[in-house]
C-alpha cells in the first residue's frame, strides 16, 4: 500500500527556478520567505499530511460525513481531532495577511502547502478551502465592526466559514438567485430561503459557522445587479464576542455523492422560525461584483485539486506497478514474469500522469508568484501586469488543471488493472474524487467561456497576444539547449505556440461576427492554451535542468527526469495543439448544425 510522500525535489525546483522564490522574497512583506523558510514550510505541511490527513482519507470515502438529530453534522472519525491538530498547528491562518492574525506567506509557497492538503486528503481540505474564501470576502468588504467580530476566530480556525451561493433554480447563473434578505430597520436583515450543495454548512469541528450568503433585498433589480453579499452565523455573536442563541439557520440534508464522502454536501434552509439574522457585507446589490473579486482566488484554489489528486494519483499507481508482476518483458526472448513497470504502455500512463501533473504544477506555481508580484511589486507596471497575465491564467489552472486530473487519475485505475476497480486499492477514490472538481466553482464550461469571452474576446486579445509574445520570444532562449531531447521540445513548442497564435487570432477575428462558432470551441481553446502554457513552463524546466546537468552538481537524477518529463510533454500533449486547433477552428458547423429536435 503506497503512502503519500510530499514531491519535495519538484517543489524546490518550480520555486526556485521556475517561479523565482528569491525575487518573491524581495517584495514588500515576503522579506522572512526565502527559499529555505519556503522548503521548511513546505516539508511541515507533507509531515502533517502524511501522519495525519492521509491516514483518514479512505475512513471518510467509506464513513460518511452524516446528519445527525438537531440538524448537527457529524464528521467521519477521526476528522474532529484531525481539524484540531490541524488548527493548533497554525496551518488555519498560514496564507492570511498578518495584518488580520494570519502568517502571510507568498501564494507561491502557499500553492504547494494547499497541493499536499489536496494529495493527503481532498475532503477534508474543503473546510480550510472555503473558510479561506469567506475570510477573503470579510477581508474585502467587510465592515470594521464584521472584521473585528469574526476574523479573529476565523483565521484561528476556531470558527468555520461556507460559501452559499447556489440555488435549486440557480447554478452556473446566480442571476437567478432568490433567497430573500429583509432589512429590519436596525441594520440587520432576516434571510429566508433554500441554498444546496453547500460545502460544510455543518460539521462538528467548530462551536460556530459564518455562513456567506448571497440574496436580494426587497428593492433589488432583477438579474445580477440585485444580489447582495451577508453574513450568517449559525450562533448568533455577542457584543463581547461570546457565542449567543442559535440563528435561524440549518442543515437539512446531506448529499449522496459519487466522491468526497467526507466533506458534508448541505441543503441549508433559511427563515424557518422567523429569519435568519444576517449583517450586509459591504453595499447592496454589489454581492456578486465582490463574489468576482474572490472568484480569482478559490478558481485557483480548485484548480490546485486536480494537481493534488494527480500527484497521490501518480504516486500510487507508480507503487503499484513496481510491485505487480505480471507477463513477461516484450524486449526479451524467455524470462520469467516481471513488474509491470516494465510493460511500455504502463510507462506510457506513468509519464503521461507524472508529466501533466508536473505541468500542472509548474503553471499553478508561475500563476502564484504573478499573484505575488500583481499585489506586492513596488513597480505599478510590473504589477499591472502580473495582473493582466493571472487574469488570463486562471481560467487555465482552474479548468485545463481539473479537466486533466480526471485523465491522470483515470490512468491511475488503469495502472491497476481489475485492482484498479476495487476500492482497497485507493486509485478508484482518486477518480471519483477528482470527478466533482471539473463542476464546482464555475463548470470547466464556463472556465473556457470566461477565457475565450471576458478574457480575450472582450479586451481584443491584447493580454493574450502579449503572453503568446513572450512564448515566441522564449525560443530564442530554447535554441540553447544542446540535447536531441532539448531540441525535440523546441520543435513541438514552436507548433503549439504557431496553434496558439492562429486559433487566438482566429478566435478574435471571429468573436463579434460569429460568438456561437467561437463558443462551440471553448473548452478545446481552453485545453489548447492550458497545453501550451504549462508546456512553455515544461520546456523553461528543460533548459534549467540541462545547464544544471552541464555544470555538474545538484541533484543529476532529478535533472534528466525533469528533462524526460518534459520530452514526454512535448511529444504526448503539446502535439496536441493541430488538433485541438482544427476542433476551434473547424469544429464549430458539427457542434451547431443539427436541428435541436434532432437529438
Ligand atoms: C459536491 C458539491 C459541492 C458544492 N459546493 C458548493 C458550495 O460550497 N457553495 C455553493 O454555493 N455551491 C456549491 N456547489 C454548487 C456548484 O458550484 C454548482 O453545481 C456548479 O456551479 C454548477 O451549477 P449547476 O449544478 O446548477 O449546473 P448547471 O448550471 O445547471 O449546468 C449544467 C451544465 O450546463 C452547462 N452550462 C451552464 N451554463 C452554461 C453556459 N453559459 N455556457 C456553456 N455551458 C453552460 C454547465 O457547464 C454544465 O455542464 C457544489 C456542488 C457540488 C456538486
Amino acid at each position: 500500500m503506497s503512502t503519500y510522500a510530499t514531491p519535495l525535489k519538484d517543489m524546490e525546483f518550480v520555486l526556485k527556478e521556475l517561479a523565482r522564490i528569491d525575487e518573491i522574497a524581495k517584495l514588500p512583506g515576503y522579506e522572512d520567505t526565502d527559499l529555505d523558510t519556503a522548503m521548511a514550510i513546505i516539508e511541515e505541511a507533507g509531515k502533517f499530511a502524511t501522519n495525519v490527513l492521509e491516514p483518514l482519507n479512505r475512513t471518510g470515502d467509506q464513513q460518511p460525513a452524516r446528519l445527525a438529530k438537531g440538524n448537527q453534522v457529524v464528521m467521519p472519525p477521526g476528522f474532529k481531532e484531525a481539524y484540531r491538530q490541524f488548527r493548533e498547528a497554525g496551518w488555519t491562518g498560514v496564507s492570511i495577511d498578518p495584518e488580520h492574525g494570519g502568517q502571510g506567506i507568498p501564494v507561491a509557497v502557499n500553492t504547494l502547502v494547499e497541493e499536499i492538503w489536496r494529495s493527503a486528503n481532498h475532503a477534508f481540505s474543503l473546510c480550510p478551502l472555503l473558510t479561506v474564501g469567506a475570510i477573503h470576502a470579510l477581508e474585502l468588504r467587510g465592515s470594521p465592526e464584521l472584521q473585528a467580530r469574526y476574523l479573529p476566530k476565523m483565521v484561528a480556525g476556531e470558527w468555520t466559514g461556507t460559501m452559499n451561493l447556489t440555488e435549486p433554480q440557480a447554478g452556473s447563473d446566480l442571476a437567478l438567485v432568490r433567497t430573500r434578505a429583509e432589512p429590519q430597520g436596525d441594520g440587520t436583515y432576516r434571510i429566508f430561503g433554500t441554498k444546496i450543495f453547500i460545502t460544510y454548512g455543518d460539521q462538528d469541528y467548530t462551536d460556530n459557522i459564518v455562513h456567506l450568503v448571497l440574496a436580494r433585498t426587497p428593492t433589488a433589480p432583477e438579474g445580477v445587479k440585485g444580489i447582495s453579499l451577508f453574513v450568517v452565523p449559525k450562533f448568533l455573536v455577542n457584543e463581547d464576542g461570546t457565542i449567543g442563541k442559535r440563528n435561524d439557520v440549518k442543515a437539512v440534508s446531506l448529499e449522496h455523492k459519487m466522491g468526497i464522502h467526507a466533506s458534508p454536501t448541505c441543503v441549508m434552509q433559511y427563515g424557518d422560525a422567523g429569519g435568519a439574522i444576517g449583517y450586509l457585507v459591504g453595499e447592496e446589490n454589489r454581492g456578486l461584483e465582490y463574489m468576482f473579486i474572490m472568484m480569482n482566488a478559490a478558481r485557483f484554489a480548485v484548480g490546485i485539486e486536480g494537481i493534488g489528486l494527480s500527484e497521490r494519483a501518480y504516486q500510487r499507481a507508480a507503487a503499484y506497478a513496481k510491485e505487480r508482476v505480471q507477463s513477461k518483458d516484450v524486449g526479451e526472448k524467455g524470462g520469467a514474469s516481471v513488474p509491470i513497470i516494465r510493460h511500455p504502455d504502463i510507462r506510457r500512463m506513468l509519464m503521461s500522469m507524472r508529466s501533466q501533473t508536473e505541468a500542472m504544477r509548474a503553471l499553478a506555481v508561475v500563476t502564484g508568484a504573478a499573484i505575488d508580484h500583481s499585489k506586492r511589486n513596488p513597480d505599478e507596471e510590473t504589477r499591472n501586469r502580473a495582473r493582466a497575465f493571472v487574469d488570463l491564467m486562471i481560467p487555465l489552472v482552474k479548468g485545463w488543471s481539473t479537466d486533466t486530473a480526471q485523465n491522470v487519475t483515470y490512468d491511475g485505475v488503469q495502472v491497476h488493472g481489475g485492482m484498479g476497480f476495487i476500492e482497497e486499492t485507493g486509485a478508484a477514490q482518486h477518480y471519483r474524487d477528482a470527478r466533482i472538481t471539473t463542476i464546482y466553482e464555475g463548470t470547466t464550461g464556463i472556465q473556457a467561456n470566461d477565457l475565450i469571452g471576458r478574457k480575450i474576446g472582450r479586451e481584443g486579445g491584447r493580454t493574450a497576444l502579449a503572453v503568446i509574445a513572450e512564448m515566441e520570444k522564449f525560443d530564442a532562449e530554447l535554441a540553447k539547449g544542446t540535447s536531441d531531447d532539448l531540441k525535440a521540445i523546441r520543435a513541438q513548442l514552436a507548433k503549439a505556440v504557431e496553434a496558439l497564435r492562429s486559433t487566438t487570432e482566429w478566435a478574435i477575428a471571429n468573436f463579434g461576427n460569429d460568438v456561437r462558432g467561437v463558443f462551440a470551441g471553448a473548452v478545446p481553446f481552453l485545453r489548447l492554451w492550458g497545453i501550451t502554457a504549462s508546456g512553455w513552463q515544461m520546456a523553461r524546466a528543460a533548459l534549467i535542468a540541462e545547464q544544471r546537468l552541464a555544470s555538474g552538481g545538484g541533484d543529476s537524477t532529478f535533472y534528466r527526469s525533469k528533462i524526460a518529463t518534459a520530452r514526454f510533454f512535448a511529444d504526448h500533449s503539446l502535439a496536441q495543439t493541430a488538433a485541438l486547433r482544427h476542433q476551434v477552428t473547424a469544429g464549430s458547423r458539427g457542434t451547431l448544425e443539427m436541428p435541436e429536435e434532432a437529438f
